[in-house]
């Protein structure tokens, strides 16, 4: 499996490289599934972008709820 190496960190552990993840698909063939694996801590990320961005626990609830879906509650 092919380890890319970047001038990112994993926000986890540090590592600086990742692995994309593999699957084998019902034909058989191996796809990429567009997640990725870091080569330190072994954590999945939905993306490339969730594994260097650090946490920011605010944006992240602000962008899941709309002003309609907090008025209505
Ligand atoms: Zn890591």
């Amino acid at each position: 499996m092919p380890t890319y190496k970047t001038v990112y960190k994993c926000r986890e552990c540090g590592a600086t490289s990742y692995q994309q993840v593999i699957e084998r698909a019902a034909s058989g063939a191996l796809k990429p599934t567009g997640q990725y694996k870091c080569t330190g801590c072994r954590n999945v990320f939905a993306s490339l972008r969730a594994w260097w961005e650090p946490r920011r626990q605010v944006d992240f609830q602000s962008s899941k709820l709309s002003p309609l879906e907090i008025s209505s509650q």
